[in-house]
C-alpha cells in the first residue's frame, strides 16, 4: 500500500523561560520520531499521558510547525512549505478533538459550523456546500438533517456534539484525520457506536486514521497498526494482532499487563502503571528513557546510549536494546 505520510526525526520542542525571558530549556514533546503511514490505514497511538501523543498529534496536523526534522505527505516535504501550501495540505488532514463541546463555537448554528471549513477553504458554489454537508450528516446519521441544522451545540447531546464534530473534519474530503481520544469524554453507552460509525466511514473513504487512546480495549476493534509512544518517541510499531500476543518492547509489555489486570477497565488506572513515573520531557533520562523503570536495563548500555529503532520480522519495529541480533520478539525471553 502506498505511503501517505512519513516522518523523519520529527521533533517539535517548546522552550520553558522563566520571568518570560530567562532560557530554563526546552520540552522535548516530540524528539525523534519515525513512522510511515499508508493510505487508508488506520492506526492507534497509545502511551501514558504526557509522552507527547497530543503534541505529536498537533504536529502532524500542522498546529505545531516542527523544530526539527521533517513531514512528508504524498512524496512531498512539508517542511518549507509556503503558507499556500500549508493551508492546502492543512485541508488535506482533519482533526477530531477530545471535548467535543470545547470544540464546536458556541454562538454558531450547525448548518454554519459544518459549512464554515468549506467557506474559507474557497468552496464558493452554496449547492455543493450543501451537498457535501448532508452527505456526511447522513454518514454520521445525524438525521434527519433539518432537526439539526438551525440547532446551536448547546442543544445536542455529548455523542451528537462529536459526530457533529467529525462530520466537520470530513467535509473538505481529507485523506487522514487525527483523532485525539475522540470518545473518551463521552458516555460508555455511545463510545463504541461511535467508533464503529467512525470504521465504517474510514473504510468507505479509504482515510487514514490515527487514532489516539489510553483505552487499549478498544484498540483491536479499530485499526490495523498500533504505535507505541513513550518519552517524545515511537518506541514500538506492530500490527495490532502481534502486538497483543507478543509485545515486543518492555514498556509495552508492561502496559499490556496492566490492562489485563482484572480492573483494567479503568482508564485511570492505566496511567499508574508501569510503577514509576513517566519521564520528564524536560530532562529526560540518558539513555533509553524508559531505563529508570525497565527491569530488563542492561547497566552500562540502556542508561546510557540510546536504542536505535530495530526491525524484527512481520513489520515490526522496536526501540530496544534486548532486540540488538533479534529477528523475532519471541526470541528474546523475558
Ligand atoms: Fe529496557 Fe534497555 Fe530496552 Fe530500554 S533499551 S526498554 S532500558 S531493555
Ligand atoms: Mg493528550
Amino acid at each position: 500500500n502506498e505511503v501517505l505520510l512519513e516522518a523523519h526525526d520529527l521533533r517539535t520542542w517548546f522552550e520553558i523561560k522563566k520571568w518570560g525571558f530567562l532560557h530554563v530549556g526546552f520540552v522535548r514533546a516530540v524528539d525523534g520520531v519515525n513512522f510511515k503511514l499508508h493510505r487508508g490505514e488506520s492506526i492507534s497511538l497509545v502511551g501514558e499521558s504526557g509522552c507527547g501523543k497530543s503534541s505529536l498529534a498537533k504536529t502532524i496536523i500542522g498546529i505545531n510547525r516542527p523544530t526539527d526534522g521533517e513531514l512528508v505527505f504524498e512524496g512531498k516535504s512539508i517542511k518549507a512549505a509556503s503558507d499556500g501550501d500549508m493551508s492546502e495540505y492543512k485541508s488535506e488532514v482533519g482533526f477530531v478533538q477530545q471535548d467535543p463541546y470545547g470544540a464546536l463555537p458556541p454562538f454558531m448554528t450547525i448548518q454554519r459550523i459544518l459549512e464554515e471549513p468549506m467557506i474559507v477553504n474557497g468552496i464558493k458554489d452554496k449547492a455543493e456546500r450543501q451537498f457535501r454537508l448532508e452527505e456526511v450528516m447522513t454518514e454520521l446519521k445525524l438525521t434527519p438533517i433539518v432537526d439539526f441544522l438551525d440547532k446551536y451545540p448547546h442543544m445536542l447531546s455529548g455523542g451528537q456534539q462529536q459526530r457533529i464534530v467529525i462530520a466537520r473534519s470530513l467535509v473538505l474530503n481529507p485523506k487522514l484525520i487525527m483523532a485525539d481520544e475522540p470518545v473518551s469524554m463521552l458516555d460508555a453507552s455511545v463510545r463504541v457506536e461511535i467508533l464503529e460509525l467512525f470504521r465504517k466511514i474510514q473504510s468507505k473513504r479509504e482515510l487514514a486514521i490515527i487514532y489516539i487512546t489510553h483505552d487499549l480495549s478498544t484498540v483491536r476493534y479499530f485499526s490495523e497498526r498500533i504505535w507505541v509512544m513513550y518519552g517524545g518517541k515511537i518506541v514500538e510499531q506492530s500490527p495490532v494482532r502481534e502486538l497483543l500476543l507478543e509485545p515486543a518492547h518492555p514498556y509495552t509489555r508492561a502496559l499490556l499487563a496492566a490492562i489485563s489486570e482484572p480492573d483494567a477497565s479503568n482508564i485511570d488506572k492505566f496511567k499508574k502503571v508501569p510503577p514509576g513515573e513517566p519521564p520528564s520531557l524536560l530532562n529526560p533520562p540518558a539513555g533509553c528513557r524508559f531505563h529508570p523503570r525497565c527491569e530488563y536495563m542492561i547497566a552500562g548500555l540502556c542508561d546510557k546510549k540510546e536504542p536505535p529503532d530495530f526491525e524484527l520480522a512481520d513489520n515490526r519495529i522496536t526501540a530496544c536494546w534486548l532486540f540488538k541480533d533479534k529477528e523475532d520478539a519471541s526470541d528474546v525471553a523475558i
